[in-house]
Protein backbone atom coordinates (compact mmCIF):
# COMPACT_ATOMS: atom_id res chain seq x y z
CA UNK A 1 0.00 0.00 0.00
CA UNK A 2 1.43 3.11 -0.99
CA UNK A 3 -0.55 6.14 0.36
CA UNK A 4 -2.98 5.81 3.29
CA UNK A 5 -4.48 9.62 2.62
CA UNK A 6 -8.27 9.93 2.74
CA UNK A 7 -9.00 11.38 -1.25
CA UNK A 8 -6.25 8.97 -2.40
CA UNK A 9 -7.05 7.37 -5.65
CA UNK A 10 -7.73 3.59 -5.29
CA UNK A 11 -5.73 1.92 -8.14
CA UNK A 12 -5.68 -1.84 -8.73
CA UNK A 13 -2.56 -3.30 -9.72
CA UNK A 14 -2.54 -6.35 -11.75
CA UNK A 15 0.69 -7.47 -12.03
CA UNK A 16 2.36 -11.03 -11.11
CA UNK A 17 6.04 -10.08 -11.54
CA UNK A 18 6.92 -8.88 -7.86
CA UNK A 19 9.95 -6.79 -9.43
CA UNK A 20 7.82 -5.29 -11.91
CA UNK A 21 5.09 -4.42 -9.20
CA UNK A 22 7.65 -2.91 -6.65
CA UNK A 23 8.68 -0.98 -8.94
CA UNK A 24 5.25 0.74 -10.02
CA UNK A 25 4.65 1.43 -6.47
CA UNK A 26 7.91 3.13 -5.66
CA UNK A 27 7.53 5.60 -8.75
CA UNK A 28 3.76 6.34 -7.46
CA UNK A 29 4.97 7.13 -3.93
CA UNK A 30 7.17 9.73 -5.71
CA UNK A 31 4.09 11.35 -7.87
CA UNK A 32 4.15 14.92 -6.26
CA UNK A 33 0.53 15.28 -6.68
CA UNK A 34 -1.63 12.85 -5.48
CA UNK A 35 -1.80 10.33 -3.28
CA UNK A 36 -2.41 6.62 -4.44
CA UNK A 37 -3.96 3.39 -2.63
CA UNK A 38 -2.49 0.71 -4.60
CA UNK A 39 -4.16 -2.32 -4.21
CA UNK A 40 -2.16 -5.19 -6.10
CA UNK A 41 -3.66 -8.60 -8.08
CA UNK A 42 -1.20 -11.43 -9.29
CA UNK A 43 -3.47 -13.00 -11.45
CA UNK A 44 -6.65 -11.92 -13.48
CA UNK A 45 -9.06 -14.19 -11.23
CA UNK A 46 -7.89 -12.19 -8.46
CA UNK A 47 -8.44 -9.09 -9.87
CA UNK A 48 -11.77 -9.70 -11.16
CA UNK A 49 -12.81 -11.09 -8.15
CA UNK A 50 -11.15 -7.83 -5.85
CA UNK A 51 -13.42 -5.67 -8.21
CA UNK A 52 -16.74 -7.49 -7.36
CA UNK A 53 -15.66 -6.36 -4.30
CA UNK A 54 -14.46 -2.73 -3.94
CA UNK A 55 -14.33 0.26 -5.96
CA UNK A 56 -11.15 1.01 -7.52
CA UNK A 57 -10.85 4.15 -9.87
CA UNK A 58 -8.73 2.84 -12.34
CA UNK A 59 -6.64 -0.55 -13.08
CA UNK A 60 -3.39 -0.90 -14.15
CA UNK A 61 -2.94 -4.53 -15.97
CA UNK A 62 -0.24 -6.53 -17.16
CA UNK A 63 -0.87 -8.48 -20.03
CA UNK A 64 0.84 -11.61 -19.55
CA UNK A 65 -0.42 -13.20 -16.36
CA UNK A 66 -0.85 -16.73 -15.20
CA UNK A 67 -4.17 -17.08 -16.02
CA UNK A 68 -4.53 -14.89 -19.22
CA UNK A 69 -2.36 -12.97 -21.53
CA UNK A 70 -2.51 -10.71 -24.89
CA UNK A 71 -5.11 -9.01 -25.66
CA UNK A 72 -7.47 -12.01 -24.29
CA UNK A 73 -6.48 -10.01 -21.16
CA UNK A 74 -8.08 -6.72 -22.01
CA UNK A 75 -11.39 -8.07 -23.42
CA UNK A 76 -12.11 -9.83 -20.05
CA UNK A 77 -11.17 -6.90 -18.05
CA UNK A 78 -13.28 -4.53 -20.54
CA UNK A 79 -16.39 -6.97 -20.09
CA UNK A 80 -15.88 -7.61 -16.65
CA UNK A 81 -15.67 -4.05 -15.53
CA UNK A 82 -16.60 -1.98 -19.09
CA UNK A 83 -16.70 1.61 -16.80
CA UNK A 84 -13.62 1.22 -15.18
CA UNK A 85 -10.23 3.05 -16.71
CA UNK A 86 -7.40 0.41 -17.81
CA UNK A 87 -3.56 1.45 -18.31
CA UNK A 88 -1.93 -1.03 -19.94
CA UNK A 89 1.56 -2.21 -18.94
CA UNK A 90 3.50 -3.32 -21.39
CA UNK A 91 7.16 -4.81 -21.88
CA UNK A 92 9.64 -2.79 -23.90
CA UNK A 93 9.63 -5.08 -26.69
CA UNK A 94 6.10 -5.31 -26.75
CA UNK A 95 4.67 -1.67 -27.85
CA UNK A 96 2.77 -3.19 -30.33
CA UNK A 97 0.52 -5.25 -28.15
CA UNK A 98 0.03 -2.60 -26.14
CA UNK A 99 -0.74 -0.43 -29.28
CA UNK A 100 -3.81 -2.81 -30.06
CA UNK A 101 -4.81 -2.95 -26.95
CA UNK A 102 -5.79 0.76 -27.04
CA UNK A 103 -7.53 -0.02 -29.89
CA UNK A 104 -9.70 -2.54 -28.16
CA UNK A 105 -10.45 -0.71 -24.90
CA UNK A 106 -7.97 0.49 -23.28
CA UNK A 107 -7.71 4.04 -22.16
CA UNK A 108 -3.84 4.45 -22.76
CA UNK A 109 -0.70 2.11 -21.73
CA UNK A 110 2.82 2.62 -20.07
CA UNK A 111 5.93 0.95 -20.73
CA UNK A 112 7.45 -0.48 -17.94
CA UNK A 113 11.13 0.83 -16.77
CA UNK A 114 10.20 3.89 -19.00
CA UNK A 115 9.34 7.34 -17.06
CA UNK A 116 9.09 8.34 -13.88
CA UNK A 117 6.53 8.97 -10.80
CA UNK A 118 4.78 12.00 -12.50
CA UNK A 119 4.48 10.12 -16.06
CA UNK A 120 2.42 7.06 -14.78
CA UNK A 121 0.88 9.67 -12.65
CA UNK A 122 -0.30 11.71 -15.23
CA UNK A 123 -1.60 8.56 -16.91
CA UNK A 124 -3.63 7.28 -14.28
CA UNK A 125 -5.48 10.73 -14.58
CA UNK A 126 -5.78 10.84 -18.02
CA UNK A 127 -7.08 7.44 -18.32
CA UNK A 128 -9.76 8.68 -15.88
CA UNK A 129 -10.71 11.72 -17.64
CA UNK A 130 -11.06 10.05 -21.25
CA UNK A 131 -13.45 7.31 -19.63
CA UNK A 132 -15.76 9.93 -17.96
CA UNK A 133 -15.62 12.10 -21.56
CA UNK A 134 -16.40 8.71 -23.21
CA UNK A 135 -18.95 7.44 -21.10
CA UNK A 136 -20.46 11.24 -21.03
CA UNK A 137 -20.77 11.05 -24.66
CA UNK A 138 -22.13 7.35 -24.75
CA UNK A 139 -24.88 9.01 -22.45
CA UNK A 140 -25.71 11.88 -24.29
CA UNK A 141 -25.84 9.50 -27.57
CA UNK A 142 -28.58 7.20 -25.50
CA UNK A 143 -30.07 9.41 -23.43
CA UNK A 144 -32.80 12.58 -24.02
CA UNK A 145 -31.04 15.62 -22.54
CA UNK A 146 -34.46 17.25 -21.23
CA UNK A 147 -36.07 14.57 -19.65
CA UNK A 148 -32.98 11.96 -18.87
CA UNK A 149 -35.35 9.40 -20.41
CA UNK A 150 -33.79 6.87 -22.86
CA UNK A 151 -33.87 8.49 -26.65
CA UNK A 152 -35.01 7.31 -29.76
CA UNK A 153 -31.36 5.29 -30.82
CA UNK A 154 -31.65 3.53 -26.75
CA UNK A 155 -35.29 2.79 -27.66
CA UNK A 156 -35.03 0.72 -31.01
CA UNK A 157 -32.29 -1.41 -29.37
CA UNK A 158 -34.33 -2.44 -26.44
CA UNK A 159 -37.06 -2.78 -28.58
CA UNK A 160 -35.18 -5.24 -30.72
CA UNK A 161 -33.66 -6.86 -27.90
CA UNK A 162 -37.20 -7.10 -26.00
CA UNK A 163 -38.63 -8.72 -29.05
CA UNK A 164 -35.51 -11.48 -29.31
CA UNK A 165 -35.99 -12.23 -25.76
CA UNK A 166 -39.98 -12.75 -26.08
CA UNK A 167 -39.21 -15.28 -29.37
CA UNK A 168 -37.20 -17.29 -26.89
CA UNK A 169 -39.63 -17.72 -23.58
CA UNK A 170 -42.54 -16.89 -26.02
CA UNK A 171 -43.98 -13.92 -23.23
CA UNK A 172 -45.24 -11.07 -24.85
CA UNK A 173 -43.93 -7.27 -25.01
CA UNK A 174 -46.22 -4.73 -25.34
CA UNK A 175 -45.16 -0.82 -27.18
CA UNK A 176 -46.63 1.89 -25.80
CA UNK A 177 -46.93 5.21 -27.86
CA UNK A 178 -47.86 8.07 -25.68
CA UNK A 179 -48.27 11.57 -27.18
CA UNK A 180 -49.66 14.61 -24.95
CA UNK A 181 -52.56 16.47 -26.24
CA UNK A 182 -52.42 19.56 -27.53
CA UNK A 183 -49.16 20.22 -26.78
CA UNK A 184 -48.53 22.76 -28.88
CA UNK A 185 -50.57 25.12 -27.71
CA UNK A 186 -48.95 24.78 -24.41
CA UNK A 187 -45.81 25.53 -26.78
CA UNK A 188 -47.20 28.82 -28.14
CA UNK A 189 -48.92 30.18 -24.77
CA UNK A 190 -45.95 29.48 -22.24
CA UNK A 191 -43.33 29.71 -24.53
CA UNK A 192 -40.38 26.80 -24.73
CA UNK A 193 -39.60 27.37 -21.29
CA UNK A 194 -42.70 26.43 -20.54
CA UNK A 195 -43.09 23.71 -22.91
CA UNK A 196 -40.10 21.66 -21.60
CA UNK A 197 -41.44 22.11 -17.95
CA UNK A 198 -44.22 20.33 -18.68
CA UNK A 199 -42.23 17.56 -20.92
CA UNK A 200 -39.89 16.97 -17.82
CA UNK A 201 -42.87 16.61 -15.07
CA UNK A 202 -44.56 14.19 -17.22
CA UNK A 203 -41.44 12.10 -17.66
CA UNK A 204 -40.91 12.26 -14.33
CA UNK A 205 -44.62 10.78 -13.90
CA UNK A 206 -44.87 8.26 -16.50
CA UNK A 207 -40.95 6.70 -14.91
CA UNK A 208 -42.42 6.73 -11.37
CA UNK A 209 -45.02 4.68 -12.47
CA UNK A 210 -43.29 1.83 -14.63
CA UNK A 211 -41.13 -0.78 -13.21
CA UNK A 212 -37.49 -0.13 -13.29
CA UNK A 213 -36.97 -3.01 -16.11
CA UNK A 214 -39.49 -1.48 -18.37
CA UNK A 215 -38.22 0.91 -21.31
CA UNK A 216 -39.39 4.72 -21.06
CA UNK A 217 -38.20 7.40 -24.11
CA UNK A 218 -38.77 10.11 -25.22
CA UNK A 219 -38.91 9.84 -29.12
CA UNK A 220 -39.16 13.84 -29.73
CA UNK A 221 -41.48 16.65 -29.31
CA UNK A 222 -43.90 15.18 -26.77
CA UNK A 223 -44.04 11.86 -27.80
CA UNK A 224 -43.00 9.14 -25.36
CA UNK A 225 -42.57 5.06 -25.90
CA UNK A 226 -42.76 2.44 -23.29
CA UNK A 227 -41.78 -0.92 -23.53
CA UNK A 228 -42.97 -3.63 -21.38
CA UNK A 229 -41.77 -6.85 -21.24
CA UNK A 230 -42.94 -10.20 -19.56
CA UNK A 231 -46.86 -9.55 -19.99
CA UNK A 232 -49.08 -12.51 -18.99
CA UNK A 233 -52.06 -10.92 -20.40
CA UNK A 234 -51.68 -7.79 -23.47
CA UNK A 235 -54.47 -6.37 -21.22
CA UNK A 236 -52.04 -5.93 -18.24
CA UNK A 237 -50.88 -3.10 -20.99
CA UNK A 238 -54.51 -1.18 -20.51
CA UNK A 239 -53.97 -0.92 -16.53
CA UNK A 240 -50.64 0.53 -17.50
CA UNK A 241 -51.99 3.19 -20.09
CA UNK A 242 -55.44 3.52 -17.52
CA UNK A 243 -52.90 4.59 -14.65
CA UNK A 244 -50.77 6.60 -16.89
CA UNK A 245 -53.74 8.51 -18.45
CA UNK A 246 -54.76 9.33 -14.42
CA UNK A 247 -51.46 10.74 -13.70
CA UNK A 248 -50.64 12.81 -16.20
CA UNK A 249 -54.28 14.58 -16.00
CA UNK A 250 -53.47 15.65 -12.83
CA UNK A 251 -52.80 19.19 -12.85
CA UNK A 252 -49.23 20.52 -13.57
CA UNK A 253 -47.85 24.19 -12.51
CA UNK A 254 -46.19 25.34 -15.89
CA UNK A 255 -44.55 28.82 -15.22
CA UNK A 256 -46.39 29.22 -12.16
CA UNK A 257 -49.88 28.39 -13.41
CA UNK A 258 -52.00 24.90 -13.04
CA UNK A 259 -52.45 23.44 -16.23
CA UNK A 260 -53.99 20.23 -17.37
CA UNK A 261 -52.74 17.78 -19.50
CA UNK A 262 -54.30 14.51 -21.39
CA UNK A 263 -52.92 12.55 -23.67
CA UNK A 264 -53.69 9.66 -25.96
CA UNK A 265 -52.41 6.26 -25.71
CA UNK A 266 -51.51 3.91 -28.54
CA UNK A 267 -50.45 0.06 -28.06
CA UNK A 268 -49.52 -2.57 -29.98
CA UNK A 269 -48.18 -5.99 -28.50
CA UNK A 270 -45.58 -8.59 -29.56
CA UNK A 271 -47.07 -11.54 -30.71
CA UNK A 272 -49.03 -10.76 -32.77
CA UNK A 273 -47.38 -7.59 -34.10
CA UNK A 274 -43.96 -8.08 -35.42
CA UNK A 275 -40.52 -6.19 -35.32
CA UNK A 276 -41.23 -4.67 -38.59
CA UNK A 277 -44.52 -3.55 -38.21
CA UNK A 278 -44.84 -3.02 -33.92
CA UNK A 279 -44.11 0.48 -34.13
CA UNK A 280 -46.35 1.68 -37.21
CA UNK A 281 -48.81 -0.38 -35.62
CA UNK A 282 -48.65 1.60 -32.09
CA UNK A 283 -48.53 4.97 -33.99
CA UNK A 284 -51.51 3.70 -35.85
CA UNK A 285 -53.28 3.16 -32.58
CA UNK A 286 -52.32 6.19 -31.04
CA UNK A 287 -54.01 7.93 -33.57
CA UNK A 288 -56.85 6.17 -33.19
CA UNK A 289 -57.07 7.12 -29.30
CA UNK A 290 -56.55 10.80 -30.46
CA UNK A 291 -59.74 10.44 -32.93
CA UNK A 292 -61.56 9.28 -30.12
CA UNK A 293 -61.58 12.60 -28.61
CA UNK A 294 -58.42 12.22 -26.91
CA UNK A 295 -57.57 11.23 -23.39
CA UNK A 296 -57.98 7.78 -24.05
CA UNK A 297 -56.15 4.66 -25.18
CA UNK A 298 -56.38 1.91 -27.99
CA UNK A 299 -55.27 -1.11 -28.77
CA UNK A 300 -53.96 -1.81 -32.21
CA UNK A 301 -56.31 -3.19 -34.73
CA UNK A 302 -56.38 -5.24 -38.21
CA UNK A 303 -58.99 -2.25 -39.55
CA UNK A 304 -57.05 0.12 -38.18
CA UNK A 305 -54.30 0.25 -40.94
CA UNK A 306 -57.85 1.31 -43.33
CA UNK A 307 -58.45 4.05 -41.36
CA UNK A 308 -54.76 5.31 -41.23
CA UNK A 309 -54.67 5.29 -44.71
CA UNK A 310 -57.15 7.14 -44.89
CA UNK A 311 -56.10 9.89 -42.87
CA UNK A 312 -52.48 10.47 -44.31
CA UNK A 313 -54.71 10.60 -47.85
CA UNK A 314 -56.63 13.42 -46.12
CA UNK A 315 -53.73 15.19 -44.50
CA UNK A 316 -51.84 14.74 -47.66
CA UNK A 317 -55.07 16.32 -49.23
CA UNK A 318 -55.06 19.43 -46.99
CA UNK A 319 -51.29 20.39 -47.74
CA UNK A 320 -52.45 20.92 -51.20
CA UNK A 321 -56.14 22.29 -51.10
CA UNK A 322 -55.19 25.84 -49.81
CA UNK A 323 -53.11 26.20 -52.78
CA UNK A 324 -55.19 24.56 -55.51
CA UNK A 325 -58.16 26.70 -53.58
CA UNK A 326 -60.14 23.99 -52.43
CA UNK A 327 -61.44 25.62 -49.45
CA UNK A 328 -64.86 27.70 -49.29
CA UNK A 329 -66.90 29.33 -46.99
CA UNK A 330 -70.60 28.76 -46.21
CA UNK A 331 -72.30 31.40 -43.96
CA UNK A 332 -75.15 30.42 -41.90
CA UNK A 333 -78.27 32.77 -41.09
CA UNK A 334 -78.44 34.52 -37.62
CA UNK A 335 -82.26 35.69 -37.47
CA UNK A 336 -83.28 38.32 -34.74
CA UNK A 337 -86.51 36.40 -32.71
CA UNK A 338 -88.02 40.27 -32.52
CA UNK A 339 -88.11 41.23 -36.31
CA UNK A 340 -87.86 37.96 -38.07
CA UNK A 341 -85.02 39.56 -40.25
CA UNK A 342 -81.30 37.96 -41.12
CA UNK A 343 -79.02 39.92 -39.79
CA UNK A 344 -75.80 38.21 -39.11
CA UNK A 345 -74.00 34.79 -40.36
CA UNK A 346 -71.65 32.27 -39.37
CA UNK A 347 -68.93 31.47 -41.42
CA UNK A 348 -68.23 27.66 -41.56
CA UNK A 349 -65.11 26.36 -43.54
CA UNK A 350 -65.41 23.79 -46.21
CA UNK A 351 -63.36 21.64 -48.20
CA UNK A 352 -64.33 20.76 -51.67
CA UNK A 353 -62.01 17.36 -52.56
CA UNK A 354 -61.69 17.03 -56.27
CA UNK A 355 -62.90 12.97 -55.36
CA UNK A 356 -64.18 12.97 -52.47
CA UNK A 357 -66.55 16.16 -52.56
CA UNK A 358 -67.57 18.35 -49.90
CA UNK A 359 -65.41 16.67 -46.79
CA UNK A 360 -67.11 17.86 -43.70
CA UNK A 361 -65.35 20.04 -40.86
CA UNK A 362 -65.40 17.60 -38.26
CA UNK A 363 -63.30 15.18 -40.08
CA UNK A 364 -60.55 18.02 -41.50
CA UNK A 365 -60.56 20.68 -38.85
CA UNK A 366 -59.02 18.24 -36.06
CA UNK A 367 -55.93 17.58 -38.73
CA UNK A 368 -55.77 20.89 -39.09
CA UNK A 369 -55.01 21.62 -35.50
CA UNK A 370 -53.20 18.63 -35.11
CA UNK A 371 -50.57 19.83 -38.10
CA UNK A 372 -50.66 23.44 -36.93
CA UNK A 373 -52.08 24.10 -40.80
CA UNK A 374 -54.74 25.88 -38.97
CA UNK A 375 -52.91 29.23 -38.44
CA UNK A 376 -52.60 29.63 -42.45
CA UNK A 377 -56.32 28.47 -42.81
CA UNK A 378 -57.13 30.51 -40.01
CA UNK A 379 -55.78 33.57 -41.32
CA UNK A 380 -57.59 32.79 -44.94
CA UNK A 381 -60.96 32.33 -43.29
CA UNK A 382 -60.79 35.72 -41.51
CA UNK A 383 -59.71 37.44 -44.65
CA UNK A 384 -62.14 35.76 -46.74
CA UNK A 385 -65.07 36.30 -44.51
CA UNK A 386 -64.25 39.87 -44.09
CA UNK A 387 -63.81 40.55 -48.04
CA UNK A 388 -67.34 38.79 -48.39
CA UNK A 389 -69.18 40.63 -45.65
CA UNK A 390 -67.60 44.02 -47.51
CA UNK A 391 -68.99 42.72 -51.00
CA UNK A 392 -72.39 42.03 -49.14
CA UNK A 393 -72.29 46.23 -47.44
CA UNK A 394 -71.24 47.26 -51.06
CA UNK A 395 -74.33 45.83 -52.45
CA UNK A 396 -76.50 47.71 -50.42
CA UNK A 397 -77.96 44.89 -48.38
CA UNK A 398 -79.07 45.84 -45.16
CA UNK A 399 -75.47 45.97 -42.59
CA UNK A 400 -74.47 41.70 -42.53
CA UNK A 401 -72.48 40.85 -39.32
CA UNK A 402 -70.27 37.97 -40.22
CA UNK A 403 -68.84 35.43 -37.13
CA UNK A 404 -65.61 34.00 -37.54
CA UNK A 405 -64.55 30.94 -35.24
CA UNK A 406 -61.13 31.17 -33.97
CA UNK A 407 -59.15 28.26 -32.79
CA UNK A 408 -57.26 27.50 -29.91
CA UNK A 409 -53.95 27.84 -32.22
CA UNK A 410 -54.87 31.52 -33.43
CA UNK A 411 -54.61 31.88 -29.69
CA UNK A 412 -50.58 31.14 -29.51
CA UNK A 413 -48.36 33.81 -28.41
CA UNK A 414 -46.54 33.75 -31.59
CA UNK A 415 -49.96 33.93 -33.39
CA UNK A 416 -50.58 37.48 -33.09
CA UNK A 417 -54.62 37.94 -33.32
CA UNK A 418 -54.44 41.30 -33.14
CA UNK A 419 -52.37 42.43 -35.97
CA UNK A 420 -54.28 39.45 -38.12
CA UNK A 421 -57.32 40.34 -37.58
CA UNK A 422 -56.66 44.21 -38.16
CA UNK A 423 -54.42 43.56 -41.15
CA UNK A 424 -57.96 41.76 -42.52
CA UNK A 425 -60.37 44.48 -41.90
CA UNK A 426 -57.49 46.81 -43.07
CA UNK A 427 -57.23 45.24 -46.31
CA UNK A 428 -60.96 44.50 -47.46
CA UNK A 429 -62.08 47.80 -46.15
CA UNK A 430 -64.60 46.05 -43.72
CA UNK A 431 -66.20 48.02 -40.54
CA UNK A 432 -65.03 46.29 -37.56
CA UNK A 433 -68.44 46.25 -35.94
CA UNK A 434 -69.61 43.63 -38.80
CA UNK A 435 -66.58 40.97 -37.69
CA UNK A 436 -67.44 38.78 -34.76
CA UNK A 437 -64.80 36.61 -33.61
CA UNK A 438 -66.27 33.58 -31.76
CA UNK A 439 -64.12 31.40 -29.39
CA UNK A 440 -65.36 28.21 -27.44
CA UNK A 441 -66.30 28.60 -23.96
CA UNK A 442 -63.79 25.39 -23.26
CA UNK A 443 -60.98 26.91 -25.01
CA UNK A 444 -61.65 30.35 -22.98
CA UNK A 445 -61.58 27.85 -20.00
CA UNK A 446 -58.18 26.44 -20.61
CA UNK A 447 -56.85 29.80 -19.53
CA UNK A 448 -58.63 32.45 -18.47
CA UNK A 449 -56.21 34.79 -17.79
CA UNK A 450 -54.30 34.39 -20.71
CA UNK A 451 -57.00 34.22 -22.99
CA UNK A 452 -58.98 37.37 -21.74
CA UNK A 453 -55.82 39.18 -21.86
CA UNK A 454 -55.15 38.73 -25.17
CA UNK A 455 -59.03 39.24 -25.90
CA UNK A 456 -58.76 42.63 -24.65
CA UNK A 457 -55.61 43.74 -26.32
CA UNK A 458 -57.69 42.80 -29.45
CA UNK A 459 -60.33 44.97 -28.56
CA UNK A 460 -58.14 47.78 -28.06
CA UNK A 461 -56.39 47.21 -30.93
CA UNK A 462 -59.32 46.78 -33.08
CA UNK A 463 -62.03 48.86 -31.77
CA UNK A 464 -65.58 47.74 -32.31
CA UNK A 465 -65.19 44.05 -33.06
CA UNK A 466 -67.17 41.52 -31.28
CA UNK A 467 -66.48 38.93 -29.85
CA UNK A 468 -68.78 35.88 -28.56
CA UNK A 469 -68.59 32.63 -26.80
CA UNK A 470 -69.47 29.66 -28.72
CA UNK A 471 -70.71 26.42 -27.37
CA UNK A 472 -71.82 27.87 -23.99
CA UNK A 473 -73.20 25.33 -21.13
CA UNK A 474 -70.54 22.72 -22.44
CA UNK A 475 -67.55 24.18 -20.49
CA UNK A 476 -67.06 24.76 -16.77
CA UNK A 477 -67.58 28.38 -16.97
CA UNK A 478 -68.00 29.78 -13.38
CA UNK A 479 -70.38 32.37 -14.51
CA UNK A 480 -68.71 34.73 -11.91
CA UNK A 481 -66.32 34.69 -14.73
CA UNK A 482 -68.51 36.12 -17.71
CA UNK A 483 -68.54 39.71 -16.02
CA UNK A 484 -64.76 40.38 -16.24
CA UNK A 485 -64.73 38.87 -19.98
CA UNK A 486 -64.39 41.88 -22.70
CA UNK A 487 -67.42 39.56 -24.47
CA UNK A 488 -70.58 40.82 -26.53
CA UNK A 489 -72.29 37.46 -27.08
CA UNK A 490 -73.06 34.58 -25.67
CA UNK A 491 -74.14 31.42 -28.17
CA UNK A 492 -75.93 28.80 -26.32
CA UNK A 493 -75.05 25.46 -27.01
CA UNK A 494 -76.76 23.27 -29.49
CA UNK A 495 -76.98 20.15 -26.96
CA UNK A 496 -79.43 22.52 -24.43
CA UNK A 497 -81.42 24.03 -27.52
CA UNK A 498 -82.27 21.14 -28.74
CA UNK A 499 -83.75 19.45 -25.65
CA UNK A 500 -85.61 22.58 -24.64
CA UNK A 501 -88.87 20.92 -25.36
CA UNK A 502 -88.27 17.57 -23.78
CA UNK A 503 -86.02 17.67 -20.68
CA UNK A 504 -87.13 20.52 -17.95
CA UNK A 505 -83.61 21.15 -16.74
CA UNK A 506 -82.40 22.16 -20.04
CA UNK A 507 -85.27 24.51 -20.67
CA UNK A 508 -84.34 25.91 -17.33
CA UNK A 509 -80.89 26.19 -18.07
CA UNK A 510 -81.17 27.68 -21.32
CA UNK A 511 -84.00 30.69 -19.58
CA UNK A 512 -81.64 30.97 -17.16
CA UNK A 513 -78.39 31.64 -19.45
CA UNK A 514 -80.47 33.86 -20.94
CA UNK A 515 -81.59 35.88 -18.08
CA UNK A 516 -78.21 36.31 -16.70
CA UNK A 517 -76.37 37.22 -20.85
CA UNK A 518 -79.02 40.37 -20.55
CA UNK A 519 -78.19 41.29 -17.38
CA UNK A 520 -74.46 41.34 -18.38
CA UNK A 521 -75.71 43.03 -21.48
CA UNK A 522 -74.61 40.04 -24.03
CA UNK A 523 -76.41 39.48 -26.56
CA UNK A 524 -77.76 35.80 -26.59
CA UNK A 525 -78.02 33.48 -30.17
CA UNK A 526 -79.33 30.20 -29.56
CA UNK A 527 -77.68 27.74 -32.22
CA UNK A 528 -79.07 24.65 -33.74
CA UNK A 529 -82.16 25.25 -33.39
CA UNK A 530 -84.35 22.55 -35.54
CA UNK A 531 -87.78 22.64 -34.96
CA UNK A 532 -90.50 25.53 -34.69
CA UNK A 533 -91.29 24.32 -30.89
CA UNK A 534 -87.69 25.18 -29.96
CA UNK A 535 -87.84 28.62 -31.76
CA UNK A 536 -91.02 29.68 -29.65
CA UNK A 537 -89.59 28.51 -26.31
CA UNK A 538 -86.88 30.56 -27.57
CA UNK A 539 -88.68 33.54 -28.50
CA UNK A 540 -91.01 33.77 -25.23
CA UNK A 541 -87.73 33.24 -22.88
CA UNK A 542 -86.49 36.97 -25.05
CA UNK A 543 -84.01 35.08 -26.60
CA UNK A 544 -82.52 38.27 -29.15
CA UNK A 545 -80.83 35.65 -32.03
CA UNK A 546 -81.69 32.18 -33.60
CA UNK A 547 -79.28 29.85 -35.71
CA UNK A 548 -79.81 26.40 -36.74
CA UNK A 549 -81.66 24.44 -39.76
CA UNK A 550 -85.26 25.62 -39.06
CA UNK A 551 -84.55 28.46 -40.07
CA UNK A 552 -81.94 28.07 -43.04
CA UNK A 553 -78.53 25.65 -43.65
CA UNK A 554 -75.57 27.17 -43.60
CA UNK A 555 -75.60 28.59 -47.58
CA UNK A 556 -73.07 29.30 -50.02
CA UNK A 557 -72.87 33.55 -50.51
CA UNK A 558 -74.63 33.61 -53.65
CA UNK A 559 -77.58 32.26 -51.78
CA UNK A 560 -77.14 34.22 -48.85
CA UNK A 561 -77.83 37.15 -51.58
CA UNK A 562 -81.36 35.29 -52.80
CA UNK A 563 -82.24 35.20 -49.54
CA UNK A 564 -82.02 38.31 -48.66
CA UNK A 565 -83.22 39.95 -51.65
CA UNK A 566 -86.15 38.20 -51.14
CA UNK A 567 -86.75 40.30 -48.31
CA UNK A 568 -88.87 39.13 -46.60
CA UNK A 569 -88.24 37.99 -42.89
CA UNK A 570 -87.45 34.71 -42.10
CA UNK A 571 -89.82 34.55 -39.12
CA UNK A 572 -93.46 34.71 -39.36
CA UNK A 573 -96.17 35.02 -36.36
P1 LIG B 1 -69.89 25.36 -34.49
O1 LIG B 1 -69.06 26.59 -34.37
O2 LIG B 1 -70.71 24.99 -33.29
O3 LIG B 1 -70.78 25.58 -35.77
C1 LIG B 1 -72.11 25.24 -35.88
C2 LIG B 1 -72.27 23.90 -36.49
O4 LIG B 1 -73.61 23.45 -36.32
C3 LIG B 1 -72.04 23.89 -38.00
O5 LIG B 1 -71.48 22.63 -38.33
C4 LIG B 1 -73.44 23.97 -38.53
O6 LIG B 1 -73.58 23.47 -39.84
C5 LIG B 1 -74.18 23.10 -37.55
N1 LIG B 1 -75.60 23.39 -37.50
C6 LIG B 1 -76.25 24.48 -37.94
N2 LIG B 1 -77.57 24.40 -37.69
C7 LIG B 1 -77.77 23.22 -37.09
C8 LIG B 1 -78.94 22.55 -36.58
O7 LIG B 1 -80.05 23.03 -36.63
N3 LIG B 1 -78.73 21.35 -36.00
C9 LIG B 1 -77.53 20.78 -35.91
N4 LIG B 1 -77.41 19.57 -35.34
N5 LIG B 1 -76.40 21.37 -36.37
C10 LIG B 1 -76.53 22.58 -36.94
P2 LIG B 1 -70.23 22.52 -39.23
O8 LIG B 1 -70.29 23.53 -40.32
O9 LIG B 1 -70.12 21.09 -39.57
O10 LIG B 1 -69.05 22.94 -38.30
C11 LIG B 1 -68.69 22.13 -37.24
C12 LIG B 1 -67.68 22.82 -36.37
O11 LIG B 1 -66.47 23.03 -37.08
C13 LIG B 1 -68.11 24.21 -35.94
O12 LIG B 1 -68.97 24.11 -34.87
C14 LIG B 1 -66.78 24.82 -35.60
O13 LIG B 1 -66.39 24.43 -34.30
C15 LIG B 1 -65.84 24.18 -36.57
N6 LIG B 1 -65.57 25.14 -37.66
C16 LIG B 1 -66.29 25.38 -38.77
N7 LIG B 1 -65.68 26.33 -39.52
C17 LIG B 1 -64.55 26.69 -38.87
C18 LIG B 1 -63.50 27.63 -39.13
O14 LIG B 1 -63.48 28.37 -40.12
N8 LIG B 1 -62.49 27.71 -38.22
C19 LIG B 1 -62.48 26.93 -37.10
N9 LIG B 1 -61.46 27.06 -36.26
N10 LIG B 1 -63.47 26.06 -36.83
C20 LIG B 1 -64.49 25.93 -37.69
CA1 LIG C 1 -69.25 28.59 -34.04
CA1 LIG D 1 -71.23 26.43 -31.71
Amino acid sequence: MVSGEENAVPVLLVEDNPGDARLVEILLEEARVTGFEVVRAERLLEALELLERRAFDVVLLDLTLPDSSGLETVDRMRAAVPQIPLVVLSGRDDEETALRAIKVGAEDYLVKGQGDGDLIARSIRYAIERKRAEQRMAYLAQYDHLTGLANRALFQDRLEQALARAGRSSGRVALMFVDLDRFKVINDTFGHMGGDELLREVAARIRGRLRESDTVARLGGDEFAIILENLAEAHDAAQVARDLLEIISEPVSVGGHEVSMTASIGIAVHPPSGLEDILMDADTAMYRAKERGRNHYEFYTEEMNVRAFERLTLENGLRQAQRRGEFLLHYQPQVDLRTGYVVGVEALLRWQHPQMGLVPPGRFIPLLEETGMISDVGRWVIEAACRQAKVWSEQGLPALRVAVNLSARQFGRHQDLPGLVAGALAKTGLEPALLELEVTESLLMEDIEATSRLLRELKHHVEGVRVSIDDFGTGYSSLYYLKSLPIDVLKIDRSFVRDVPVDPDDAAITAAVIGLAHNLRLEVVAEGVETAEQLSFLRERDCDLAQGYHLSAPLPAEEVVRLLEGGAALLTG
